[in-house]
């Protein structure tokens, strides 16, 4: 990525801050970080933080042993000041010592409680504020270059995807399948598989079931919903449903509900709509076939450099979307004890309506 997109996101940082009149945020190692200066830091117990304030140059807070690591990431070609602190000194004395007493600062969503807390201590003059709700507003509208990124991440968990059929048979257990999903996701180009849910016969009907030592059976259902981070950090995340063997009369029925609601709230996403719409749309077309109650999840959430992240489309997110953002949609119906199942895609909202970055079939996959 060029420098320039970070520059942008700095300032537009600093836009958020004058906006929201708090003073500074600090940004310590997470998603956050990574988005605002491309520095993939190790969350450890030092201190390394990202220092924005309003009106002044950011600079970087790092424990001197991280200081070549720091300028080895897009930091040092953006030019930020490194600040650096040695084995024996406070990192929260010498933020005290830079920034003063402050009236506001800001943290990242990510920060550990054991850092917030000895800032607290340290600021005991200052409100302490959530930054996520700065910095969510600008991750949750992505550049074209993070849309790029969320489409090599699709395509290459939909290549996984195209190859489940060949895991995925009656007398192997939900563990085996796992397995072999789990090192094609890494061999189709993610660095971590992140999550891998194969949910046979009655586990399809629990939504982040994992895998288990059950033996998949003639009849069940197979809930396969699996996602990895690729090297730049973007996340894939697609769900597809199988069956092994002939699905009976009633699931087929209430799965082409399921397959109609996904495609129907897909078709409404454009700028303009509120988030909650979305789930809306598909969610009135199952109650209307008697299977709301079954829906009992939000359709969708947000995804970049994390697998879940605003905006959350969900009852009372009345969000307004705007071209940029993306997410995931997915509904899913779910019969405690007996059978679930659930279809997801990623999407992006565009001018024109939703850029769907998963294109796998979404019918009912039936494994002979
Ligand atoms: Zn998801
Ligand atoms: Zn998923």
């Amino acid at each position: 990525m060029i420098n320039g997109e970070y520059a942008d996101r700095l300032n537009r940082l600093q836009n958020e801050l004058r906006a929201r009149d708090v003073e500074c945020a600090i940004i310590s190692p997470g998603p956050d970080l990574r988005y605002l200066v491309g520095y993939d830091a190790v969350p450890l117990e030092r201190l390394t933080a990202l220092v924005v304030r309003r009106d002044q140059d950011p600079y970087v807070l790092s424990p001197f042993l991280e200081k070549s690591a720091a300028l080895a990431s897009p930091i040092g070609s953006l030019g930020l000041d490194v600040q650096t602190w040695t084995e024996t000194e406070s990192p929260y004395e010498l933020l005290h010592r830079h920034l003063g007493d402050l009236s506001t600062l800001s943290v990242d969503g990510r920060m550990w409680a054991d850092k917030l807390l000895r800032i607290q201590a340290e600021f005991t003059a200052t409100a302490t504020l959530s930054a996520v709700p700065l910095i969510s507003a600008l991750r949750m509208r992505k550049s074209a270059g993070e849309i790029q990124s969320l489409r090599l991440a699709g395509e290459a968990i939909d290549r996984v995807h195209a190859r489940v059929p060949e895991w995925l048979a009656a007398g192997r257990t939900e563990e085996e399948v796992g397995h072999d999903i789990g090192k094609a996701i890494l061999a189709e180009g993610h660095v971590t598989a992140d999550f891998i849910i194969v949910g046979s016969g009655p586990n399809s009907a629990s939504p982040h079931h994992e895998v288990s030592a059950r033996v998949i059976q003639p009849g069940d259902a197979v809930v396969v919903d699996i996602g990895g981070s690729m090297p730049d950090g973007y996340c894939s995340d697609s769900t597809r449903t199988y069956f092994i063997g002939e699905p009976d009369d009633d699931y087929l029925r209430d799965f082409e509900t399921l397959h109609r609601a996904q495609v129907a709230a897909t078709a409404h996403v454009r700028p303009g709509v509120t988030c909650e719409s979305v789930d809306a749309v598909a969610r009135d077309i199952l109650t209307e076939a008697g299977l709301g109650d079954l829906f009992i999840h939000r359709i969708g959430h947000g995804i970049g450099l994390e697998t879940h992240e605003d905006p959350y489309l969900v009852t009372g997110n009345t969000t307004v979307m705007e071209t940029g953002f993306a997410f995931s949609i997915e509904p899913g119906f779910y019969r405690e004890g007996k059978a679930g199942a659930r279809i997801e895609d990623i999407v992006v909202c565009g001018e024109d309506g939703a850029i769907v970055l998963n294109n796998r079939p979404r019918d009912l996959i039936v494994i002979d």
